[in-house]
């Protein structure tokens, strides 16, 4: 059976799948793979761009392992299973009172797929999903189960956190949750040049920043979020009016045009940017972080020092005017602090990150190029589950603790058992 991504730009066929309901059946299907000489790579949801899931050896399904496996409301220690998506947790964590600390645009992510590739969201004092994870379970390659945590193999930890599924198949995380929380949104189109001249500022005063710009226009959308704020809930009608409806149906009726009239896009863009909407409202923090996102797309994403996003997103407004086919989707920019996991883009710097996208089936290669010569000269970190081309021997220059980091998957997996063709790209053989 074929094994496709969101995006359809992966597609693997695996040799064997497994569909393990029990720690001791991801033990089993290791080792059984391992007997048939297959290598092994666990599936999330399949929400990656790049090819880091996708397998001709074994692909572990880890759809039937999900839950909670124990809660304490008290520590906000909150132990899942490894298949378990990040709407089923918050689901869940509503029922207990409890909450995450931040979140990226969207639910449909598995928790271990979410902080194996450094998926974060944005707040320039909080860092991506992966720093609220206070423990982890793997199977290794031999079949063995082993736990990590800052006090117990405290190297596997800082490793396996953004693991890249190089170390092993997750069976659990732990992760430090907090009291749940309501979130006041306020998003407003604004001239992109105050946005870029008042940039410090936002990212400093509020919990969770971000803005979005589409290529051709003069507005940017904002998007605030705080804690200690105040505004109205937002009518459930609304809602549907405006995330479903407008930044779905509409957009992606407005996408199709663009493509099949491409001559269109540069206007349909101003049009988009001219017609951002503005809204402010109160409600659970995951659904202020999370939105529905229907209209298919391709993505690349850099992380750069805080100080350098501004002259890389100028450049790249240079170059988007350039470019030989025009660009439908928005460019995003949100912001991190600088954590201590091995391999997160985050990684010792304060960090931004700027995301671009191009819409299913339209020309994306030279836009993509062009952020990665950009981002490179600032020392861009792509996103582990977003499109780019770098190599090992660029990582190892990127962050301080590569080397480390392959040391502790040789001596987990010596045979890569847990390799495939990107992450030799990635990681060297
Ligand atoms: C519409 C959309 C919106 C997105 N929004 C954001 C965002 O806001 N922020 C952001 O940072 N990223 C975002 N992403 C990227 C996405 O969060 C990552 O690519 C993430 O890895 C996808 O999770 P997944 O469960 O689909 O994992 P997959 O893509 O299926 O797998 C990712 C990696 O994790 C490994 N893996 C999965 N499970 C295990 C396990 N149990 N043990 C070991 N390894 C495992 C896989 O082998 C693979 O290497 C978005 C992607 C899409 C398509």
């Amino acid at each position: 059976m074929t094994w496709q991504n969101w995006a359809g730009t992966v597609s693997a066929e695996p040799a064997r799948r497994y569909w393990p309901r029990t720690a001791s059946a991801i033990a089993d299907a290791v080792k059984d793979a391992a007997a048939a000489g297959l290598t092994v790579r666990a599936l999330g949801s399949g929400h990656s761009f790049t090819p880091t899931a996708a397998t001709s050896g074994a692909a572990l399904d880890l759809s039937n392992w999900t839950g909670v496996v124990s809660a304490d409301a008290t520590s906000g220690l909150v132990t899942v299973r490894s298949g378990t998506t990040i709407r089923a947790l918050n689901a869940a964590l509503d029922s207990l009172g409890l909450a995450m600390p931040n979140l990226g645009d969207i639910d449909a992510q598995t928790i271990s797929g979410a902080i194996s590739t450094g998926t974060h969201g944005t707040g320039a004092r909080i860092g991506g999903l992966a720093t609220f994870v206070a423990a982890l379970e793997l199977v290794l390659a031999d079949g063995s189960a082993v736990t990590c945590s800052e006090a117990e193999r405290p190297d596997l930890f800082a490793a396996a956190r953004v693991g890249l599924g190089a170390l092993g198949v997750i069976s659990t995380v732990t992760l430090r949750c907090v009291p749940s929380f309501t979130l006041a949104a306020d998003e407003r189109p604004l001239p992109l040049a105050e946005v870029t001249a008042r940039f410090g500022e936002f990212a400093t005063d509020n919990d969770h920043f971000e803005f979005y710009w589409f290529p051709y226009g003069r507005k940017a959308l904002v998007k605030r979020n705080n804690r200690n704020a105040v505004a109205p809930p937002m009518a459930a009608w609304r809602r549907f009016w405006e995330y479903e409806v407008m930044e779905n149906a509409a957009f992606g009726a407005l996408c199709r045009t663009g493509r099949a009239a491409p001559r269109l896009i540069e206007p349909l863009g101003r049009l988009a940017a001219a017609t951002l909407p503005k809204r402010s409202y109160s409600a659970p923090s995951h659904q202020i972080f999370v939105t529905p996102r229907r209209v298919r797309f391709v993505e690349s994403e850099y992380a750069v020092p805080r100080e350098s996003v501004l002259d890389v997103l100028a450049e790249l407004r240079a170059g988007v005017s350039r470019l030989s086919s025009p660009v439908m989707f928005p460019v995003e920019v949100r912001v991190a602090a600088a954590d201590d996991v091995w391999l997160s883009t985050a990684y010792g710097r304060d960090t931004a990150y700027i995301a671009i996208h191009q819409y299913t089936g339209l020309p994306y290669q030279e836009y993509f190029r062009l952020l990665a010569s950009i981002a490179a000269s600032a020392g861009g970190r792509p996103h582990w589950g977003k499109m780019h081309t770098l190599d090992a021997a660029r990582f190892a220059e990127l962050y301080p603790r590569f080397a480390d980091f392959l040391r502790v998957r040789d001596e987990m997996d010596p045979e890569g058992r847990f390799s495939n063709p990107y992450l030799e790209q990635i990681l060297g053989r």
